[in-house]
């Protein structure tokens, strides 16, 4: 276990120089105070937990203070917005304090997000809300401990900072974790502007840091973008098969690491929808749940673009053709499991597709249906779940159709099989409602919620004694909240 100032920085990224990213230093918040905190980040850091509850832990993250060795850094990328090129764009608002490496060899990039204006902010004021931070944090923990791959956070710092939304807030800081905060926009950068040169530092920095395994290839480039096609695939599989909603999945929200980042009005499904749209700013429906999965292609295509100097334009078409065949393979096992099968069939798919179809007719709960299908026996649970759909016999013949499928699977006991399925079907989710009720009390200084739930979602398939409140649908206040895009 470590100190606060025991901890160890290579700072490899700002060593690239000037071109890639800019020296800032962090704008401290206004009377700085723990909101929360993740043991479990911590943990990657070596940090003991109670160092959180120290007030220098919120003097550093919460820009008044700074480690000798970090070196705050804006970095530069650009990347595609709901379908359109923005040449530039950056840390307008976040700073790469710098890389930290722990007991076990990890690196781990520290980011301060709401750390105030850099030469990238726009007409921005640097700053992220209290709303928006807690949102970010509660949900980087969740998708984490959930098994999807996910940027991390260490922390929520708030403050008496007046920032200005759509009315009046209070600014915070989260400190969000991760191995690399390389998007897919950084290669887009370089690429549109032209900079071979730096662009070849690039993929050289990734591919030393984050793919080594690859550089002995005879085409190190195309293994790593390979590695990245089916890192993409498996997560957006991930999010379809637990019903998350990304909400803003341009090129520069997308990570080179395949993990869930930069998170704005994303959302869980509650009653499942294919085409939800989380974003209210998204008319079109762009990123609606459903097309998260053509999108998660679409991004691969804009960066396999930016990647023509290296590789060949048949070589990245052939490799953007693997996406789709390994998504739907990653996403049917994923459904499987949720069902309690252990074996393939052919017409498994088909079982997935229509149990989906009378769920969105119906407006079943998406999480709760698939934990309660593994608190009985298949045949009783079918009957209990029967009364949630409209109509009865459409879920009448799927019913006979699984518990047939349950019975050819295999001869596991009902208790083997309640806990194999307990194991992959949460009772817990980010519903947004449930961030909700947490944002209000930690906006009147009441941080206890949010710690709760966060601890809550940190163990998502145990049940928790006391804990039934957070497994519950959405109240009629909490079902279609309008998620401010404002951050
Ligand atoms: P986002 O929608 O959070 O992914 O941000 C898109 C771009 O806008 C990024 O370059 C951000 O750094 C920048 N940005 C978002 N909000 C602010 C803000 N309040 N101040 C400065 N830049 C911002
Ligand atoms: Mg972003």
């Amino acid at each position: 276990m470590k100190a606060l100032d025991e901890l160890t920085f290579d700072n490899r990224f700002a060593r690239l120089g000037d071109a890639f990213s800019t020296h800032v230093l962090p704008e401290p918040l206004d009377e700085p105070r723990l909101v929360v905190a993740s043991p479990a980040a911590m943990a990657l850091l070596d940090l003991d937990p109670a160092v959180a509850e120290t007030p220098v832990f919120a003097e550093l993250f919460g820009g008044h203070k700074l480690w000798a060795e970090a070196e705050p850094r804006a970095m530069v990328y650009s990347g595609h917005q709901f379908g359109g090129y923005t040449p530039q764009l950056g840390d307008g608002r976040g700073l790469l304090l710098g890389e930290v490496y722990n007991a076990a060899g990890e690196h781990w990039d520290l980011h301060l997000k709401g750390a105030g204006q850099t030469p990238y902010s726009r007409m921005g004021d640097g700053r992220a809300v209290l709303r928006s931070s807690i949102r970010e944090f509660l949900a980087s923990e969740a998708l984490h401990a959930l098994g999807i791959p996910s940027s991390r956070a260490l922390c929520v710092i708030g403050s008496s900072t007046p920032v200005w939304r759509e009315k009046q807030e209070r600014g915070a800081m989260v400190l969000r974790l991760a191995n690399s905060h390389i998007r897919f926009g950084h290669f887009e950068y370089f690429y549109y502007t032209k900079k071979p040169e730096q662009q070849a530092e690039l993929a050289e920095h990734v591919l030393k840091l984050h793919y080594p395994e690859y550089r002995e290839q005879p085409e190190p480039y195309l293994a790593m973008f390979r590695e990245i096609v089916e890192r993409n695939a498996e997560m957006i599989a991930k999010w379809q098969a637990y019903g998350f909603c990304h909400g803003v999945m341009n090129t520069d929200n997308m990570s080179i690491l395949g993990i869930t980042f930069d998170f704005g009005p994303f959302a869980f499904l509650d009653d499942f929808d294919a085409h939800f749209i989380c974003n209210h700013s998204d008319h079109d429906g762009r990123y609606s749940f459903s097309n998260q999965v053509p999108i998660g292609q679409w991004n691969l295509s804009a960066l396999a673009q930016a990647l023509t100097p290296f590789i060949s334009v048949d070589a990245l078409k052939e490799t953007l053709g693997l996406y789709l065949p390994l998504y739907q393979a990653h996403y049917l096992d994923l459904m499987r499991r949720r069902l309690g099968l252990t074996t393939a069939e052919d017409d498994d798919q088909k079982l997935v597709e229509r149990l989906l179809k009378l769920m969105q007719n119906s407006g079943v709960d998406y999480t709760l249906f698939f934990r309660r299908l593994g608190d009985e026996p298949a045949a009783l649970a079918v009957t209990r779940l029967r009364d949630d759909f409209v109509d009865r016999a459409g879920f009448d013949a799927w019913a006979e159709l699984y518990t047939a499928r349950i019975a050819r699977d295999g001869d596991d006991t009902e208790a083997q099989r309640r806990a194999r399925m307990h194991a992959v079907n949460p009772l817990y989710i980010l519903r947004n409602y449930l961030a909700q009720n947490a944002i209000t009390a930690a906006e009147s200084g009441d941080y206890s919620e949010v710690r709760r739930l966060h601890e809550v979602l940190s163990k998502p398939f145990e049940e928790q004694a006391g804990m039934g409140q957070y497994a519950q649908r959405p109240p009629d206040w909490g079902k279609h909240l309008e998620i401010s895009c404002s951050s």
